[in-house]
C-alpha cells in the first residue's frame, strides 16, 4: 500500500488533480482510499458526485466517539474509491489541522487501512506545513509527497516551503518527494520553469497538466474529467499522470532553494522571453 500526500497552495488545483488522478488509478483497476484533509471538505466531491454529507469532525461533534462506524464516515465513489473528509473545527474555534490528526487516528482504529488497498491519498491544504497539516508526513503515514504548483511566484514559493517541511521530517518519518505536478496557469515558459525548479530540488516534474475549461465543465456536473468526458485529451493527461505516479521510482529528500536562488530562477524564466 502506497500512502501519498498531495500538497500545494490553496486554489492551485490539488483537489481537482487528486480526484482525477485517483479516478485514473481506479480505472486502471487500483483500489484507492482518498482522505480529504482540508477544512473546506471538498476533496471528494467529484468522486462522490456531490459533497459528502458528514465529515469526521461533524460526526464526532453530533454523535460522539462511540457511535462512529466506518460506514458513517466513509463513502464509496466512482471506480470504488473509498472517500473520507476530515472536516474542520467550527469557524474561529481551534486548530484547523486538528481534524486531520483525529481522522487518521480514527480511520486506523476503525480498520479503514485494509490490505486490499493499493493507494491511500491525502489531499492536504498546505501553504505552510504546520501543526495538523504536517501530520501525514510527520508521523510517517505518507511516505510519498507530490506538490501541485504553477509558474506563479506564490505557487512556487509555497512549493519551496513545503519542501522545507518535508526536509524537516525526512529522517524521522521517512517521507520523500516524488515530484512536482505542474497545474498550468498559462504563465510564460511555465513547463520549462517547473522542470528546472523540480530539478533544482533534486526531484522531477512528474507531469504537466494544461489549463482546460473541460475541468470546470466537469466540476459543474460534479464529475472528474475521467467520468465526464473520458475521450477528451484532458482525461488522457490525467491517465498519464496516474501512470507516471504508478511507475515512479524517483523519491528524494528535497533540497529547498534559498530565496535568492528562487528569485533568480523566476527572473531567468519569467522576464527574458
Ligand atoms: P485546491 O484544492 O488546491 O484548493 P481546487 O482543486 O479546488 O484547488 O481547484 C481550484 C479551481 O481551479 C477549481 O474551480 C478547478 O475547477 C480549477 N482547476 C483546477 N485545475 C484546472 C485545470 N487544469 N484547468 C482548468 N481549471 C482547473
Ligand atoms: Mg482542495
Amino acid at each position: 500500500m502506497r500512502q501519498i500526500a498531495i500538497y500545494g497552495k490553496g486554489g492551485i488545483g490539488k483537489s481537482t488533480t487528486t480526484q482525477n488522478l485517483t479516478s485514473a488509478l481506479g480505472e486502471m483497476g487500483k483500489k484507492v482510499l482518498l482522505v480529504g484533509c482540508d477544512p473546506k471538505a471538498d476533496s471528494t466531491r467529484l468522486v462522490l458526485g456531490g459533497l459528502m454529507q458528514k465529515t469526521v469532525l461533524d460526526t464526532l461533534r453530533t454523535e460522539g466517539d462511540d457511535a462512529i462506524t466506518l460506514g458513517t464516515v466513509m463513502k464509496t465513489g466512482v471506480f470504488n474509491i473509498n472517500c473520507v473528509e476530515s472536516g474542520g473545527p467550527e469557524p474561529g474555534v481551534g486548530c484547523a489541522g486538528r481534524g486531520i490528526i483525529t481522522s487518521i487516528g480514527l480511520l486506523e482504529n476503525l480498520g479503514a487501512y485494509t490490505d486490499d488497498l493499493d493507494y491511500v491519498f491525502y489531499d492536504v491544504l498546505g501553504d505552510v506545513v504546520c501543526g495538523g497539516f504536517a501530520m501525514p508526513i510527520r508521523e510517517g503515514k505518507a511516505k510519498e509527497i507530490y506538490i501541485v504548483a504553477s509558474g506563479e511566484m506564490m505557487a512556487i514559493y509555497a512549493a519551496n516551503n513545503i519542501c522545507k517541511g518535508i526536509l524537516k521530517f525526512a529522517n524521522t518519518g521517512g517521507t520523500r518527494l516524488g515530484g512536482i505536478i505542474c497545474n498550468s496557469r498559462n504563465v510564460d515558459r511555465e513547463h520549462e520553469l517547473l522542470s528546472e525548479f523540480a530539478k533544482k530540488l533534486g526531484s522531477q516534474l512528474i507531469h504537466y497538466i494544461p489549463r482546460n475549461n473541460v475541468v470546470q465543465h466537469a466540476e459543474i456536473n460534479r464529475k472528474t474529467v475521467i467520468q465526464y468526458k473520458p475521450d477528451d485529451p484532458q482525461a488522457d493527461v490525467y491517465r498519464t499522470l496516474a501512470k507516471n505516479v504508478d511507475e515512479n521510482k524517483l523519491f528524494v529528500i528535497p533540497k529547498p532553494l534559498a530565496m535568492e536562488e528562487l528569485e533568480a530562477l523566476m527572473m531567468e524564466y519569467g522576464m527574458f522571453n
